[in-house]
């Protein structure tokens, strides 16, 4: 944090500021200018920073936070990639990973179809809703526990992991113990109660990002989970709103290499709730692998006309099969390849 003081600002207010910091448990070191005199806080010390409360010392022009409030997530304190693994999904190591399914689990023979179809596709996790955050209290809302069984009965088939969203801290041991990846929803980023609890979880968790978060509020959110000694969160990029209303979301592929360069945790992108129209999901998919992207969750449907939510979205299995081809040519040119463990070598 730096302090800078206002042009002409007398000894007193600067050694006011220099006193505060000492008083916080840190070190001064100020430069004082021909006309403007700044002062550096550094070190360490138990005590919080509340950099506002520098403000308020006289002459204090403005006041900068220059280290990332983010520590457990960032890439400067663990600098090598984080892998989080679920069954065969190893998200944040060399090859890319493909998450796909419903939005939501209709029936017990639907689920297992699509499993044995993305998985034949080249996925390595089933997503797919229990519980439905919508928008419409009147909307399917998802089938709960039954959906779970249904889903941990398609993982037993198929080896694939189940990734599915909770929503509700009380349901949280329940729904661990059928999935392999608590997805957090967008409208749940900064729920922090149920961020701490599956933090206690300790399960795997796929946080997807608010639709109005910036990437700090991402990785403040991931904070809450690591913070509970939980090393296992997946960030994921899914879409913002903006002013465009061409599509459902405004894909934010920057966000892609920034988070990666910011934070050491693997990111999926989600091109489904991104654009939210199938005829561009392909697209999308590439230009997030390409940038960097460690992975995709893709909604697939094999009616997508007739599906109870998200069907505008959904990929039929061929034009998912097409997507798996796409993505991996685009792999195979980045050099991100299968690990040397994984293919057996
Ligand atoms: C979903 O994955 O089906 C979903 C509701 O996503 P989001 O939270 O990103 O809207
Ligand atoms: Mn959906």
């Amino acid at each position: 944090m730096i302090v800078i003081m206002r042009p002409g600002a007398p000894k007193e207010s600067i050694d006011a500021v220099i006193e505060a910091i000492e008083a916080d448990g840190y070190k001064a070191k100020p430069i004082y200018g021909e006309e403007r005199t700044i002062v550096g806080l550094v070190g360490e010390s138990p005590n919080p920073l509340r950099e506002e409360n520098y403000a308020f010392i006289n002459d204090v022009e403005t006041v900068v936070r220059i280290s990332a409030p983010y520590k457990l997530a960032n890439r400067a304190f663990h600098p090598h990639d984080t892998v989080v693994t679920a069954q065969n999904m190893r998200m944040g190591g060399q090859s890319i990973q493909i998450i796909a399914g419903p939005c939501s689990v209709e029936d017990r023979e639907m689920i297992i179809e699509i499993a044995h179809a993305v998985k034949e596709a080249g996925a390595v996790a089933l997503r797919g809703g229990a519980f439905k955050p919508r928008t419409s209290p009147y909307s399917f809302q998802g089938h709960g526990e039954k959906a779970l069984k249904w889903m941990a009965e398609a993982r037993e088939q198929t080896g694939l992991a189940i990734v599915t969203e909770i929503m509700d801290t009380e349901l949280v041991p329940m729904v661990a113990d059928y999935a392999d990846v608590l997805q957090i929803g967008a409208r749940n980023m900064q729920n922090f109660a149920l961020l701490r609890a599956v933090g206690r979880s300790k399960k795997p968790v796929l946080l997807k990002r608010g639709m109005a978060s910036t990437v700090q509020d991402l990785l403040m959110a991931a904070e809450y989970i690591l913070s509970e000694d939980n090393p296992n969160v997946i960030l994921c990029e899914r879409g913002i709103r903006t002013f465009e209303t061409a599509t459902r979301n405004t894909s934010d592929i920057n966000a892609i290499p920034v988070l990666k360069e910011l934070s050491h945790l693997p990111v999926v992108f989600d091109p489904s709730h991104a654009v939210g129209k199938w005829e561009y999901v392909e697209a999308l998919s590439r230009a997030g692998i390409a940038a960097g992207a460690d992975g995709l969750i893709v909604e697939v449907h094999p009616h997508p006309g007739k599906a109870l939510s998200d069907g505008r979205q959904s990929l039929t299995y061929n034009r998912f099969e097409s997507l798996v081809e796409q993505v991996n040519a685009i792999a195979n040119l980045l050099g991100r390849v299968e690990d040397v463990q994984l293919a057996g070598i």
